[in-house]
């Protein structure tokens, strides 16, 4: 059943996710120095996690969308067209809600 692998896949890439934000979490814990160069490297590391931030929990919230999605029997149906959204596809990206034709238009 290839439903349960791509399941599996979501699942595996949603822990890591969960695991990356956490540590993402964790550095931005991290103490501060008093020293003023180094003041400046870690707000260039903090955008850095920002932006890695946003991405992980962007991708996290698409992950969850495509489970309940699966839930509702919706999952192999794009959300805009109603087209099947085709295994091939769902294998490459397992987290998108469009069929190729409309990922293309709202690129
Ligand atoms: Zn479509």
């Amino acid at each position: 059943m290839p439903l349960q692998e791509l399941k599996r896949k979501l699942l595996a890439q949603k822990v890591q996710l969960e695991r990356q934000l956490n540590a993402i979490h964790h550095d931005f814990q991290q103490g501060r120095t008093a020293d003023a160069a180094e003041q400046a490297a870690e707000r260039e590391n903090e955008q850095v996690l920002n932006s890695l931030e946003y991405n992980a929990a962007e991708e996290l919230n698409s992950i969850n969308i495509a489970l309940q999605r699966m839930e509702h029997g919706e999952y192999l149906y794009c959300s805009r067209c109603g087209e099947e959204i085709g295994l091939e596809r769902l294998n490459a990206v397992p987290f998108t809600t469009f069929c190729i034709h409309c990922a293309n238009k709202s690129a």
